[in-house]
């Protein structure tokens, strides 16, 4: 690799490591939370046409407002979640990472705090620094819980413009109660954005931050099309909020961000959401049986309401990682030490994953 030493990088990008799950070649993959389940067939085979369709006009930029996108996510989130919003509330881009970026170079910025919750998702750090915000972090209870009594206290003491909240958590799978999320709206004069990447899989009777946003102008609820959609691969994230914050959003997206093919492509699979969810919640089930038997093994296991289970707790965490590697499956070794996190896959997949860890532990 070429030696950046000598380039004019930022000296606060210097040393540093780009974004990197490992990405290895070996048959179970249990390491980013994706869906196990490829698209089907009839949605192939609607993506192709709808391709097709898309290219005849490619030779002009893309709807820049993504208007046709914005509508099908607003009547899918009043399927999903019994929450109708207009479609100016809702606002999409690639990935809910770029979402998520869209938002810091909102409401962030140089002298501003963005306040997360560690252990939580590695990337609101280098969102933080892209934008030249500041993060603080509040760690969270033992059992992954946010700590409601030192949130407002570092609320009060902060001034954050910007409250990161992710429910489910990643790595950890907690879900965060509504309560919870209004007594901070109360508090914090900045956004607060509930990132719910993993909303889909919770379980049932656990409430969606959606539910918040008619009272709540100043609240940002993150989706994605990555988890439960099975499209890790088209890049399509989207947020709900009030109209509002969807405005300030357009300052700083670049133009017609969101090509005509990845709209397509989203739409379609939007028309196959029905069929999700059946997937979904044999996910979760499978979840559910997993976290029993870690639990029936002996092993600390955070409770989940997401695609992954959280759990430890070992010694040399490493040596298990490299010995359920060694066995052809691979999870995620990120969060506090001690703890590992393995993504919830096909029954196939998750039956590999117990027999190599009942040997690495044996
Ligand atoms: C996976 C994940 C995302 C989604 O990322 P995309 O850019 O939409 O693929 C967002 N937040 C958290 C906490 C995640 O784990």
């Amino acid at each position: 690799m070429a030696n950046s030493d000598d380039l004019p990088v930022r000296d606060d990008l210097r040393g540093q490591s780009p974004y990197g799950a490992p990405q290895i070649d070996v048959p179970v993959l249990l390491n980013v939370n994706e869906n196990p389940y490829p698209p089907s067939e009839s949605l192939v085979a609607d993506v192709a046409i709808a391709v097709a369709d898309a290219t005849r006009s490619l030779n002009r930029y893309p709807d820049r407002d993504a208007r046709a996108l914005r509508a099908d996510l607003a009547a899918y989130l009043l399927e999903e979640s019994g929450v109708a919003l207009t479609p100016g509330q809702v606002w999409a881009a690639n990935g809910s990472n770029e979402v998520m970026l869209q938002l810091m170079q909102t409401f962030g910025g140089p002298g501003r705090v963005a306040l997360g919750f560690s252990p939580t998702y590695s990337m609101y750090p280098d969102y933080c620094r892209d934008t030249f915000t500041r993060y603080v972090t509040v760690p969270r209870a033992v059992d992954f819980t946010v700590d409601l009594d030192s949130a407002l206290a570092a609320i009060a003491e902060h001034r954050p413009s910007v409250v990161l909240l992710a429910s489910p958590n990643n790595p950890t799978g907690t879900a965060l109660s509504l309560d919870a999320v209004r007594a901070i709206l109360a508090e914090a004069h900045g956004v607060v954005v509930v990132d719910e990447a993993y909303a889909e899989f919770r379980h049932a009777g656990v409430p969606s931050a959606l539910e918040l946003l008619a009272d709540h102008p100043r609240l940002v609820v993150t989706r994605t099309m990555s988890k439960a959609f099975a499209l890790a691969g088209a890049r399509v994230g989207y947020l709900a909020a009030s109209e509002a914050v969807v405005d300030a959003v357009q300052l700083v997206r670049l133009p017609y961000h969101l090509s005509s093919i990845t709209q397509a492509v989203a739409r379609s699979a939007l028309a196959h959401a029905g069929e999700l969810q059946a997937q979904v919640a044999l996910l979760r089930e499978q979840r559910d049986a997993l976290v029993e038997w870690l639990r029936g093994r002996g092993h600390v296991v955070a409770d989940s309401d997401a695609n992954f289970i959280f759990f430890g707790l070992f010694d040399d965490r490493h040596a298990i990682w490299q010995g359920l590697l060694e066995r052809g499956v691979l999870i995620r070794e990120t969060g506090p030490d001690h703890w590992l996190r393995v993504s919830v896959g096909t029954p196939q997949e998750n039956a590999a994953f117990r027999a190599a860890l009942e040997e690495v532990t044996a």
